[in-house]
């Protein structure tokens, strides 16, 4: 995915909606949505309301950016959603041998990182989309690539190891599968 940084609109503020799933947090969205697409960008990266500087989310995902084999998310600050796929691959990670943290991280630190290669992989990761690959990150400014801009290796480990357990290949050694019938 190619990923657009909103910094004109923001999705929600402190004290408001932002860490539920609810269609009012929605209609505020769209005009940055229409703004990525023009920009040719698959997905809008939130930042924070108030200093439009904190990566908190994308519209149905949370985000991971990967510093070799430590993991960091940013931190839930009430103004992003706390996903489950998010709180499943926090603990599925360490547990496949990863660091893996809550920390808050800035467009600067995204784009900084990036281009010294110590931040070597971004994804994105929610019910609907499970674990996405972010290759390219776009801002009014500028853009930049994460590595090689495909796919990296940490990222196809935790969707492979994550999808097997959802798909029932795999063991599921956490107790996240529950039988509906
Ligand atoms: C649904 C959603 C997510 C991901 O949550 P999951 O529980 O993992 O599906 C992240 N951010 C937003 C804004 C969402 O609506």
């Amino acid at each position: 995915m190619t990923v657009w940084a909103a910094r004109d609109y923001a999705r929600a503020v402190t004290g408001g909606t932002g860490a539920v799933k609810c269609g009012g947090n929605d209609g505020g969205t769209l005009l940055a949505m229409m703004q990525s697409t023009r920009q040719g960008c698959d997905q809008v990266v939130w930042l924070d309301a108030a200093e439009r500087r904190w990566v908190e989310e994308m519209g149905t995902s949370n985000l991971f950016f990967v510093y070799g084999s430590r993991l960091l998310t940013p931190c839930l600050t009430g103004t992003l959603l706390p996903g489950i796929t998010r709180a499943s691959l926090l603990e599925l990670a360490g547990d496949l041998g990863y660091e893996a943290e809550e920390a808050p991280i800035s467009v600067e630190q995204w784009r900084t990182d990036a281009g010294a290669g110590r931040l070597t992989e971004v994804f994105s990761c929610g019910t609907s989309s499970m674990v996405t690959p972010v290759g390219r990150v776009k801002t009014a400014e500028d853009e930049w690539v994460i590595g090689d801009g495909r796919p990296g290796k940490v990222t196809m480990r935790l969707r492979e190891e994550f999808m097997g357990i959802q798909s029932g290949e795999r063991p599921d050694p956490y107790g996240w599968m529950h039988k509906v019938i």
